[in-house]
């Protein structure tokens, strides 16, 4: 919401799953959250631990599996032992759900002390504050503390400062945590606990004038956003299209906004180059027909004008290439861009011929509630 209210708004829109790429990563991440989710809630009087986390991961990367073999783009990763990061992901559930069960068993929080406020570890508990426009769900609330499990990484460049720092939508997502613990508990947390998949954890003070400060900006944004739904706007008028904001969007391939200004200028700041262009030749079979090649006339997104050869391409990855013929219109997303600026496909590039695109609108009905992810 904060840096494209377009891409907030795509990511509850219907229809245009089959235009999106998942991320493996991000699978694993859901994974993970559900066994930590599910675990306190086993019967460990009847099964070990250990089967239980076991047991758990199994259906849940089964369900992450089962769905992704059915989607046309997912389908691409295989086997999710394959995954990046699964062997991490699997070592770390196993850590922090035994964690988790080892506090509730053995280490219940005492409700003394500056701060204290918490007599019980509290998961997976929807809050809901500012008249429902404020919705969310912290991992656990214990003590003076709100715990959150991240399956990416806490950290980001910050520009001003030249280094590291703890990625400011986990901060933002922590003081609206507080805020929404402050109102249903009526004390405020004194820090929030980013816990990664490897490693130790980072810890955030919690102040409340922050906290407030935060909810404020994004109800604020909430409302600018929902005014903009009941007026009708055009997609365009929610989009804010940049290097920046659109570099990790999952939904430049089906963006008008994204195509009407992106230009060679944005070169080297995407996940990978963004082209569109007109096909002067029918789709052509390279290596003894294991893979095609096809040329593109480029006329717009990340790169100048250019003849471009893009090669090898899986038909079994790329079915929309079977539907191309000479004269389409043409896009491609996160191509590799050679030294030599000759475009090749890699693992998360995307193929749609532009008549294929859904074109984008707004729903009759709309939500008036923010979610926690800002
Ligand atoms: S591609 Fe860019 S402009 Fe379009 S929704 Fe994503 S962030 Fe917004």
């Amino acid at each position: 919401m904060r840096s494209c209210m377009l891409r907030a708004g795509l990511s509850r829109a219907t229809g245009i799953s089959p235009f999106i790429l998942g991320s493996p990563k991000g699978w694993l991440g859901s994974a993970y959250h559900e066994v930590l989710e599910k675990i306190p809630r086993v019967d460990l009087a009847t099964e070990s631990l250990d089967n239980a986390i076991e047991r758990l991961w199994s259906q849940a990367i089964a369900a992450q599996h089962q769905r992704a073999s059915r989607h046309p783009l997912d389908r691409r990763f295989g086997s999710p032992v394959t995954w990046p990061g699964y062997h991490v992901a699997r070592a770390s559930v196993r850590l922090r759900a035994g964690d988790l069960v080892t506090f509730t068993v053995a280490a219940p929080v005492a409700a003394t002390g500056p701060g204290a406020f918490v007599s019980a570890t509290i998961r997976e508990q929807e809050f809901i504050a500012c008249n429902g426009k404020l919705v969310g769900r912290p991992d656990v609330v214990r003590a003076d503390e709100v715990v959150d499990y991240k399956s990416g990484g806490l950290f980001e460049y910050d520009e001003n400062s030249q280094v590291e720092v703890v990625k400011s939508a986990y901060v933002r997502q922590l003081r609206i945590y507080g805020y929404l613990v402050k109102e249903a508990l009526g004390s405020w947390p004194i820090r929030g606990l980013l816990l990664p998949l490897a490693g130790t954890g980072v810890e955030v003070s919690l102040h409340p004038a922050e906290c407030e400060q935060e909810v404020l900006e994004a109800i604020a944004l909430l409302d600018a956003y929902n005014a903009k739904v009941r007026a009708q706007a055009r997609p365009a008028e929610f989009a804010a299209p940049s290097p920046a904001a659109c570099k990790w969007c999952p939904y430049k391939l089906i963006c008008p906004a994204f195509w009407q200004a992106a230009s060679p200028a944005w070169s080297g700041h995407l996940d990978g180059a963004a082209v569109e262009g007109t096909v002067p030749e029918a789709p052509r079979s390279i290596h003894g027909g294991a893979a095609l090649a096809i040329t593109v006339d480029v006329q717009a997104g990340s790169e100048g004008p250019r003849r471009a050869e893009i090669a090898p391409l899986n038909p079994a990855v790329h079915s929309s290439i079977a539907t191309v013929g000479v004269g389409d219109h043409v896009r491609f997303v996160s191509l590799r861009v050679r030294p030599d600026g000759v475009l090749t496909p890699t693992s998360r590039t995307i193929l749609v011929r532009v008549a294929d695109v859904p074109s984008l609108g707004i729903a009759g009905r709309y939500h008036e509630k923010a979610n926690d992810q800002g």
